[in-house]
């Protein structure tokens, strides 16, 4: 399990600092979180302007 976030991502940068576990980096159009790091704590998702963080 792991958040996923999709194409709804406008890249503002929120989320990044909120991961207690530095999963999330700019990715490539949008951020990406690293699947391998994520704990699901859902933080990413409660910051999101956009709500494209998704628990998958
Ligand atoms: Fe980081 Fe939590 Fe979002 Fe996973 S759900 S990417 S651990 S902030
Ligand atoms: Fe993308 Fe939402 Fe993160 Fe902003 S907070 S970079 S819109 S996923």
């Amino acid at each position: 399990m792991a958040y996923v976030i999709n194409d709804d991502c406008i890249s503002c940068g929120a989320c990044q600092p909120e991961c207690p576990v530095d999963a999330i980096s700019e990715g490539d159009g949008k951020f990406v979180i690293d699947a391998e790091k994520c704990i699901d704590c859902g933080s990413c998702a409660a910051v999101c302007p956009v709500s494209a963080p998704n628990a998958e």
